[in-house]
């Protein structure tokens, strides 16, 4: 028998939670951002799901490439643009929406030779300081981008810094007018959380990620389920062991946990080697046989250890469940110090998928 660790991926639960994007968005176009192999879920797990997007957003040119093999025919937007100037073959081979922010890729655009002109998004640095021209320089960059021919439509872009935060977007809201003032084109600058949270932001296209796997951008703060998001992965795995220790017994390495009175640990197959966070606390929430408990002791390479005093039924073998369905991935992000996101992606190899 395999390792008993799986990871199950909720299609039906990605084309709700597309669902409730374009609620929010009745008017807008989607780019189902489907970055980093679709957050951890695997590209052709996602697709399935997510196929009523009018367009997915990624990074990998690999990635674009997989979407048109598994038949996806519309927009692919590349989130960050090409990187050099052989990109633009496959850009073009394969039909792809460009994101153009810097002098350097107009210039790759100004001697490629594409056999039909390009849709691209120019993005504008409103303030996050990551990607983009300054709004000063924007309309300077439009209009440079207007007179290549190898461009065709030019969507206007930016990027949100706070838009699940206390800062908000009005900063960048600001700045993006000012930049953006008398340049047409449609728009496109809400993530998951502008999308949630700020529908001023909305624009002609929208760019959820997070949402549509089920995590909210707030966090365990404005929880997923009170926005009608759904689990789209759940990590599951079984206990392979029990221990029944004495009071002031230690568990695992490091002895950071011991345990005060007498007690059952179940011993679970699943460990940092297989995406689960090692820095996640003793404390950190995990359904036993459907029985919520907490962790205990460090996460080791490939087990880690749970109280099993609220389950007094569990025997080896019975079901773990570390996130996803009865089991909040942002809950288990929150005790580990970080957010569903990065825990979505960090899902191993090693984990074999079950779509449903
Ligand atoms: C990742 C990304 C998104 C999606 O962000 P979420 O917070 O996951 O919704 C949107 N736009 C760009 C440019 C991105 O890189």
């Amino acid at each position: 028998m395999p390792r008993p660790i799986k990871v199950t991926i909720h299609t039906s639960a990605l084309a709700h939670n597309l669902d409730v994007a374009r609620r929010h968005a009745p008017n807008a176009k989607v780019w189902a951002v489907v970055k980093a192999n679709a957050y951890g879920h695997g590209i052709d797990h996602a697709y399935p799901g997510l196929r009523d997007a009018d367009g997915f957003g990624l990074l990998d040119l690999e990635e674009a490439v997989r979407l048109r093999e598994l038949g996806w025919a519309g927009p692919i937007l590349l989130l960050e643009g090409f990187f050099e100037p052989s990109d633009l073959a496959i850009v073009d081979k394969y039909g792809l929406t460009t994101t153009v922010h810097s002098d350097e890729q107009l210039r790759m655009l100004e001697t490629a030779r594409l056999s039909k002109p390009l849709g691209i998004q120019l993005k504008m640095n409103t303030g996050m300081n990551r990607l983009g021209f300054t709004p000063e320089r924007f309309r300077a960059a439009w209009e440079r981008a207007r007179t290549i021919p190898g461009v065709g439509q030019i969507v206007l872009m930016t990027h949100f810094s706070d838009a699940d935060g206390e800062r908000g977007i009005a900063y960048q809201m600001e700045a993006f007018e000012r930049g953006a003032r008398d340049v047409p084109g449609e728009r496109s600058l809400a993530n998951s959380a502008a999308t949630l949270f700020h529908p001023q932001a909305h624009g002609a296209w929208i760019r959820p990620g997070i949402m549509l796997y089920g995590s909210s951008p707030k966090g365990t703060a404005v929880t997923a389920e009170s926005l009608d998001l759904k689990p789209t992965m759940t990590l599951e795995s079984e206990l392979i062991g029990i221990q029944e220790v004495p009071a002031g017994s230690t568990i695992g390495y490091g002895s950071v946990f011991t345990a005060d009175v007498p007690m059952r640990v179940g011993v679970v197959a699943c460990g940092y080697a297989d995406g689960y966070p090692r820095v996640a606390p003793t404390g950190t929430p995990i359904l036993v046989d459907g029985v919520r408990t907490r962790t205990v002791g460090r996460v080791s390479m490939d087990m880690l250890g749970v109280d099993l005093g609220p389950v007094p039924q569990a025997r080896v073998g019975s079901p773990v469940t570390l996130w996803g369905r009865g089991m909040p991935i942002d809950e288990v992000a929150e005790s580990a110090g970080t957010l569903g996101y990065e825990l979505m992606c960090a899902v191993a190899r090693r984990v074999k998928v079950d779509p449903q």
